[in-house]
């Protein structure tokens, strides 16, 4: 079973009602940014234009932009070259829903930056990588319905003088990825920080470990990923928004949005939802 002490719940309880796992977890913290669960499509296709459903069919293949360097979400294994994580299956298991095999997927390297211009330029089907569900990027793209929720921490060393968010403060250099919610978030919270930016999170965990910041913000799940990663690292204080994941795909693409919440749906109901959770987020340290 999950640990009670995980601090990030699964995800729409009113949507998947899954028995006996939402209700041990936690909800995170008063966030602002947590947009109604479910995205109403706000345009629709020409009739008789060509989807980007009909065209997934039609290639036999799902393209989805996922992360490489989020260890429990996207992780690409050095060794074998293949790439793992709680969104990777999620992927993978929404190409059986749509295609009928979980093999007809290729996976496209994206990061908090690139991952809505590779939509729109169509590099991509869709994106399955961490990504909140946030009022501004509803009017970039389409959401599916939510699929896991977390909350943003703070990772630091351990024995760090920061406990909370409430230690962040002037002088206090916070690194932090471009393109994500975690820049604005804690400029909100704690405005006289430095604040860092990099390309990845990989590259912001170097930057933390070399002592080039005094700590790095991001979801609680990727900061468990990265205590995973090095134990002389921990996640402190509790999460100070909510950060509630969807897939999402190019606006307009409702047939699309359409049958990724059906996927989900039938992913709930037929217990395999709750069999990917366990694999990646059960067996993760807990606070
Ligand atoms: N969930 C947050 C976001 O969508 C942070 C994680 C990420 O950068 O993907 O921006």
């Amino acid at each position: 079973m999950m640990s009670k002490k995980w601090n990030f719940m699964l995800m729409l309880t009113t949507i998947f009602a899954l028995a006996g796992c939402a209700s041990t977890t936690s909800v995170t913290g008063g966030g602002s940014n947590t947009p109604a669960a479910s995205v109403a499509p706000s345009t629709t296709k020409p009739a008789g234009g060509t989807t980007v459903l009909d065209e997934i069919k039609s290639r036999g293949k799902v393209v989805v932009g996922v992360k490489y360097d989020t260890k429990l979400f996207g992780l690409k294994n050095p060794t074998g070259g293949e790439v793992e994580g709680f969104d990777i299956d999620i992927a993978k298991a929404l190409a059986k829903e749509i295609l009928g095999d979980e093999k007809k997927i290729e996976f496209k390297e994206v990061t908090s930056k690139t991952r809505i211009p590779m939509l729109d330029n169509k590099e991509i089907d869709m994106i399955v990588a961490t990504m909140t569900i946030t009022e501004e990027r509803m009017k970039q793209v389409e959401f599916s319905q939510v699929y896991f929720k977390a909350g943003q921490s703070l990772l630091v060393k351990k024995g760090s003088p920061i406990k909370s968010v409430a230690d962040v403060k002037k002088g206090t250099k916070v690194l932090a990825v471009k393109g994500a919610t975690s820049v604005a978030n804690i400029k909100a919270k704690s405005p006289d920080a430095t604040i860092l930016e990099f390309d990845n999170y990989q590259d912001a965990f170097s930057a933390l470990k070399a002592g080039q910041g005094d700590t790095l913000t991001t979801d609680n799940a990727i900061l468990y990923g990265m205590m995973e990663q090095d134990k002389n690292f921990e996640v402190v204080g509790e999460p100070f928004t909510d950060e509630p994941y969807g897939i999402a795909m190019k606006k307009g693409e409702t047939a699309l949005q359409a049958a990724v919440n059906e996927g989900l749906k039938k992913l709930e109901s037929s217990g395999q939802y709750a069999k990917i959770y366990e694999k990646w987020i059960g067996k993760a340290p807990s606070k």
